[in-house]
């Protein structure tokens, strides 16, 4: 708010204050009564008029205001706790808040009701931001509900002030040239991750995985307890990802330092990602890139290598008859266990035959976002249909898998 103060007291407003008079308010709560008439003032500064207004002394402050239990009085202290729990932490923006016994933000209601105030703001509110401004000038943080890198929530019945980490996001496009590397960290099914025989205690199902293998640089950097890695969708384990990779973010959890590097980390990713991670094209991200990757559906291209006794003309037809024709695909049985089992119509955009020789050949295709390949090649025992084994007639079988390109709006 620009300009000069602005508080022109009424009959009303003054009655109000004349109304609370003597009931052992501290100046905060006192000029609190009327904290959303004008603007341009602190609370203890409307108190302060107020009390001229009443031709009256100013209320003391103390712990026995009825209204905060001086907890406003108490406010450097509460600044002091905060700038302790948000001291391991690099931070630049931060929004503080705070958690009041009900009942005593319920009592405050009352209290503008008994008075007649339609004017009163709540002491969370003012406590918050007061809080917030003596944090800014303490730290030379910045103040305020945008974007913050640190929530700092005081609990006052408690005396502590709890951090809320935000995570730190960086985006790419990954490629995996490893069939033995899943997307994410596999925990073991049998013991969820805490390490049992089955797993060797290693709580794994897989030692790594692309999610662990592109964090390792960035955990390192940024102290993070802990990723998240959304890529836009996944291949199998045994498929690799070639072409301009999958696009992904990866979220690093509270992470003690913000300012890394994402070109130089990403740069090199460390010897054990040499020749089985590649990314391209890192840089800072945010939240919102979550949603983004989660929610595309592009279409993509594959290369499949197929195994199965069928002379390649007989190929080549039946990819012309599959080219452009929407198929019908029940959830695989190996999936079932994640998505919901129902039939789902997909396209083949595009399919052709690279080459083949007896018993086996190379087919590339484009497909409808969502499309299982493999049970469209094999037939996933009529579960896909019709399915290119069933257009050729003969039993196929796949042999290997890669994905060429994720065709989102990117790279067109
Ligand atoms: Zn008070
Ligand atoms: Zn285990």
């Amino acid at each position: 708010m620009t300009g000069p103060p602005t508080f022109e007291l009424g009959e009303e407003q003054l009655a109000v204050a004349r109304r609370a008079r003597g009931r052992g308010l501290c100046p905060e709560c006192f000029g609190r009564l009327l904290g959303r008439w004008g603007h341009g003032l602190s609370n203890p500064e409307r108190a302060e008029r107020l009390a001229a207004g009443l031709a009256t002394a100013l209320p003391e402050a103390g712990d026995a205001c009825p209204v905060c239990g001086g907890i406003f009085g108490r406010l450097g202290l509460w600044a002091e706790r905060a700038e302790r729990a948000a001291a391991p932490y690099e931070w630049h923006r931060f929004t503080c808040g705070s958690r009041w016994e009900p009942e005593r933000l319920a009592a405050e209601e009352g209290l503008w009701a008994e008075l007649g105030s339609a004017w009163g703001e709540s002491a969370r509110a003012a406590f918050n931001r007061e809080l917030g401004k003596l944090l800014e000038a303490r730290t030379g943080g910045s103040g305020g509900p945008d974007r913050p890198d640190l929530v700092l929530l005081a609990d006052l019945a408690v005396g502590r002030v709890e951090v809320t980490v935000s995570p730190l996001y960086v985006r790419g496009r990954y490629r995996k040239l490893d069939r033995t590397l899943p997307q994410t960290r596999w925990p073991c099914r049998r013991c969820q991750g805490r390490g049992c025989v089955h797993c060797q205690g290693t709580g794994r199902t897989y030692p790594t995985s692309v999610e662990e293998l592109i964090a390792a640089p960035f955990v390192a950097a940024s102290q993070a307890e802990g990723t998240r890695f959304h890529g836009m969708g996944r291949e199998d384990i045994d498929a690799r990802m070639l072409g301009r990779g999958r696009p992904f973010v990866l979220e690093l959890l509270r992470p003690k330092r913000r300012t890394i590097d994402v070109a130089a980390l990403a740069a090199d990713l460390g010897p054990e990602a040499a020749g089985r991670v590649e990314v391209e094209g890192m840089v800072p991200a945010e939240a919102a890139d979550v949603l983004r990757v989660k929610e595309a559906s592009p279409e993509k291209s594959y290369r499949v290598g197929v195994e199965g006794k069928v002379p390649l003309g007989k190929v080549k037809e039946a990819l012309s008859v599959a080219v452009g024709r929407t198929i019908a695909q029940r959830t695989p049985a190996r999936v079932a266990h994640r998505r919901s089992d129902r039939v789902r119509a997909r396209r083949i955009v595009d399919a052709r035959l690279v080459e083949g020789a007896e018993g086996r050949f190379t087919v590339e295709l484009r497909t409808e976002a969502g499309t299982y390949v493999k049970e469209w090649v094999e037939g996933d025992g009529g579960r896909t249909e019709p399915s290119l084994a069933s257009l050729v007639g003969v039993p196929l079988k796949v042999g290997f898998l890669d994905v060429l390109e994720v065709h989102d709006a990117e790279v067109g």
